[in-house]
């Protein structure tokens, strides 16, 4: 007998999933035997979504019972099961590897980030799913795809929005280990970023640029760097915070990560510390991609409308993504900007601005963020992202009966 638990909701509590309950298979035979006798299907994994993504009008099925796998061989690690971030990179760390980026937070599943495009900042550094060789993935017959860099499916399959079936491994390139210092700064004028963001995204290994998009108080460069404190963000008058640090109006908890030491790169390139909790935790978050040579206009775009959701937002983080040839990420053969939201936890308040956001990034051929909230129609993504028509004919070949295709699905990718 499979065991099972309740669905509940995702980590900020914004959406309170539909699904009746949550499988719980222990080993593949019982995964096989969820996923063949399911009519409506979706993998739930460490929930840090925003939207319906992960939910499903069926069932949903964990892989959190299954046994946990962390193999590092070569330039390789191979990860089964409900694997974290912040689980990988210490076994990582210890064989000397490292991965080539990382997220705000290192809290999220593997399986989940890749699945969604999931980034860190950097214009050299692409997203999480980038890093991926191979993946293997459990169809809603019960076989099991292992798909490499060779086979024709793997532009669909190592960014999948969990569409294709139960990814039940994942396969990431990791380079020697390194070092990193980070540093926040106040001080750096608004103009001086979005004149010249090449010089400031390009300026350390990641950048992050905290505005509310009025009060320079509230604005913070955030730079983590390979060889200690960077010159440039001081030649453009940035001044380091010590230990107190404002995220906007996020409220001030002790869950950052150490700044003005150097540290092993995972101890640094996430912003927020494993052992607490990220961000603010009642929230909303959204985000949007548009081609870094856009930059300036789309910023002084959303800049001019920023008053309007003045009452509802905690902060804006900026970052850029380096380009990638996965059909559905957000940096298909583009560099982006990355423009962020972090909203009060307010759903009705967040859906209604939501969309003039949208109209103003429209002439930049903005992308979503997959796991945050958005209102963006199909027809408006997928005019975005030129194979998104061999992405659906892949999901149709491997799922000919829909099981992984939810609402979400439908509602964002027409399939
Ligand atoms: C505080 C906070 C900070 C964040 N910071 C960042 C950031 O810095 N950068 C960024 O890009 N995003 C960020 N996010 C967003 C988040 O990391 C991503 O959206 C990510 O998808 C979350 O993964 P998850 O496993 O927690 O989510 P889940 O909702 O559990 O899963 C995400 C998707 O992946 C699918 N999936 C998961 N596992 C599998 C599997 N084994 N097989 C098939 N499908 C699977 C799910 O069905 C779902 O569709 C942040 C979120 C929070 C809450």
């Amino acid at each position: 007998m499979i065991e099972t638990r309740s669905a509940g909701s995702t980590w900020s509590g914004n959406h309170r999933y539909r699904a009746t309950e949550v499988l719980l298979p222990a080993d593949l035979d019982e995964l096989a035997e969820v996923v063949t006798s399911a009519d409506s299907l979706r993998v739930q994994a460490t929930r840090h979504t925003f939207n319906d993504i992960a939910d499903s009008e069926g069932s949903l099925v964990s892989l959190e019972r299954l046994p946990v796998r962390i193999e590092v061989a070569a330039d390789r690690v191979r990860v089964e099961g409900l694997v974290t971030f912040a689980e990988i990179a210490p076994v990582l760390e210890a064989e000397g590897r490292a991965l080539h980026n990382l997220g705000s937070l290192p809290h999220i599943s593997v399986t989940g980030a890749t699945a969604t495009g999931t980034h860190g900042s950097g214009v050299r550094n692409a997203n999480l799913s980038s890093a991926v060789r191979a993946v293997e993935i459990m169809d809603a017959g019960g076989r099991t795809h292992r798909i490499d860099e060779t086979h024709e499916w793997f532009g669909a399959a190592a960014l999948s929005l969990g569409a294709l079936g139960v990814v039940t491994a994942v396969e990431l390139q990791t380079e020697p280990t390194y070092r990193v210092t980070q540093q926040a700064y106040t001080g750096v004028a608004w103009d001086d970023i979005v004149d010249d963001v090449e010089r400031v995204f390009g300026g350390s290994r990641s950048v992050s640029v905290f505005t509310t998009w009025g009060d320079p108080a509230h604005d913070l460069v955030w730079a983590k760097s390979d060889d200690g404190p960077p010159s440039w963000v001081e030649e453009l008058g940035g001044l380091a915070v010590g230990d107190e640090i404002h995220l906007g109006r996020i409220r001030t908890v002790d869950n950052t990560t150490p700044r003005g030491t150097s540290g092993p790169w995972h101890t640094r390139l996430p912003h927020f510390r494993a052992d607490a909790l990220p961000s603010d935790g009642d929230e909303i978050q959204s985000e949007y991609f548009v081609p870094l040579g856009s930059a300036r206009e789309a910023l002084t775009a959303v800049r001019a409308l920023a008053a309007g959701f003045d009452d509802l937002l905690l902060v804006t983080e900026l970052r850029t993504v380096a380009a990638d040839e996965l059909w559905l990420s957000p940096a298909y053969r583009r560099d982006v900007m990355a423009v962020h939201f972090t909203w009060r936890n307010d759903t009705d308040g967040v859906l209604a601005a939501l969309p003039a956001v949208e109209r103003a990034l429209a002439p930049f051929d903005a992308r979503p963020h997959w796991g945050k909230a958005f209102t963006l129609p199909a027809e408006r993504i997928l005019a975005t992202l030129p194979r998104s028509g061999d992405f659906a004919d892949v999901a149709r070949e491997i799922d000919p009966r829909g099981v992984f295709r939810n609402a979400y699905v439908r509602r964002s990718l027409g399939l």
